[in-house]
């Protein structure tokens, strides 16, 4: 979140106009930044809050995110119906764990750990939080490997690619792990085998290879990763497991790309996360971890609380947390099946391979990827290009209510800005119609701009570099 500060001096007074027709004492005004003295009627309440927050984007408008935006009716009652469910009071509320625990074994089975193995897994608050938790197991692992050789243990490092999502880099700080990581080239926009395998050492901790890169949508070669750290093995004898963050790949590929080799099949993947918020079509506020096996998972991080008068082992960062996403996770499940979620994510797919086709034919695009692995793909300008920028689109089409994020590709390739459009569930085939004619308009109107051709419109000052 935003760390906040304490607003300037000539703030601190400043007052929340309450519309005359919502209270009975017209001009009745509350204090922005102080506790107000008395309260309101909850109507009242109710109304100033929603007025607020209607400047907030429309969020089915919105293909920046990748979290849910729509749920069925059903699902937001049933949330509302659990919010006030600590998930750890596991004691007075056994059936929402019990609900948890189903959630992780489906998604258990989904990733195929081994028959006969016991999977310990968990929800989070999302997949951040599940690769903290992740990083840990392997941080943990790797210090005890160290120990139990009688060698030291000071300078773990962990091996990824530079695409990887902000929440690696907030571990790596966070635990004083060292981030290896491998720069895109013109052409490779995410991990490969042999670029991972060549900065493992005796202190690499793991290797995390992602399931639907943040920046392109493309999966990263989880089998072919696999297949050189076993050569490294082989030649040197290092042993480097590896996380796979499955963040949205986790809910697409088990429905969209059964035969791909990517999940607890592949027996060097140690553990699995995805966030149930994304593909797993829950409202914001959950996430998984699956490990391959108990011995993935040293004891140690496990902490245990009290349930019905026995105790049961959590591993978590945070403590009091609502049940509505897990009942929500579990809602989705058997309301959807196997065949729902897969005909979700192929809508999902079809729109995304539709809309980067009809990009693609506009003229000046240049597609880096087109949606067949996550339904999110990413475009370029082709070179010959010169007088607008993928920012001035992106904010034209901003202006029509749409959020398609303009960014810059990170070290390396910061020559390469691109707009990435990701498709989720609620984003319809007549809206993609919508969204491309925007598009084309958007595009005829830059080139035929009088300024097309000679300054940028959108001052290089404020255009993004990859942010989420
Ligand atoms: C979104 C994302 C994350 C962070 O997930 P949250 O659920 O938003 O915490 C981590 N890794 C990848 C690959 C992601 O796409």
């Amino acid at each position: 979140m935003p760390l906040h500060g304490k607003v300037g001096e000539d703030e601190q007074e400043a007052e929340v106009d309450i519309n005359p027709v919502y209270v009975r004492v017209a001009g009745r005004q509350v204090p922005r930044y102080r506790i107000p003295a008395e309260g309101m009627l909850p109507d009242t309440a109710l109304q100033v809050v929603r007025d607020e927050l209607i400047l907030d984007g429309n969020a089915r408008l919105n293909l920046a995110t990748f979290v849910t935006t729509w749920m069925e009716p059903q699902a937001a009652q049933l949330m509302a119906e659990c919010f006030d469910k600590n998930m750890i009071d596991k004691d007075e509320y056994p059936q929402t764990a019990e609900l948890e625990r189903r959630c992780v074994n489906i998604l258990g089975n989904l990733w195929h750990t081994p028959p006969g193995s016991q999977a310990p897994g968990c929800s989070t608050t999302g997949s951040s939080e599940a690769c903290m938790l992740g990083g840990m197991a392997l941080l943990w692992r790797w210090r005890a490997r160290r120990r139990a050789a009688g060698a030291d243990a000071v300078q773990p490092n962990l091996v990824m690619g530079a695409n990887v999502q902000v929440c690696w880099e907030k571990f790596c700080r966070y635990w004083q792990v060292e981030p290896r990581f491998v720069p895109m080239a013109p052409g490779r926009l995410h991990l490969t085998g042999p670029e991972a395998a060549a900065r493992c050492d005796e202190n690499t901790i793991g290797v995390v290879a992602v399931m639907g890169s943040t920046m392109d949508g493309s999966y990263e070669p989880v089998l072919e990763i696999s297949e050189a750290l076993d050569r490294l093995q082989a030649e040197r004898q290092l042993d480097i497991p590896i996380h796979v963050d499955g963040a949205s790949g986790g809910f697409v590929a088990p429905f969209l790309h059964p035969a791909l080799l990517w999940d607890f099949r592949v027996p060097r993947v140690q553990s699995i996360n995805a966030s149930g918020h994304k593909y797993g079509l829950v409202y914001p506020g959950v996430g998984w971890i699956v490990w391959r096996e108990l011995t993935a998972l040293p004891e140690d991080l496990v902490f245990r609380v009290n349930y019905l008068g026995g105790d049961m082992p959590t591993f978590a960062l945070n403590f009091s947390r609502p049940g509505s996403n897990v009942a929500a996770q579990y809602y989705n499940f058997i309301r959807l099946g196997f065949e729902g979620y897969r005909k979700v994510q192929q809508n999902c797919q079809d729109i995304a391979l539709h809309l980067s086709g009809e990009i693609a034919k506009i003229g000046p695009f240049e597609l880096l990827t087109d949606g067949s692995d996550l339904p999110v793909f990413a475009v370029k300008l082709r070179s010959e290009v010169t007088g607008y920028t993928v920012f001035d689109i992106s904010e034209r089409l901003r202006q029509r209510g749409w959020l398609v994020p303009a960014y810059t590709f990170p070290e390396n390739l910061t020559d390469t800005s691109v707009l990435r459009f990701v498709i989720r569930n609620g984003f319809s085939a007549d809206m993609a119609g919508l969204l491309l004619d925007d598009i084309r308009a958007q595009v005829k109107a830059l080139e035929t701009h009088p300024a097309a051709g000679h300054a940028p419109l959108v001052p290089e000052k404020d255009r993004q570099s990859f942010a989420h």
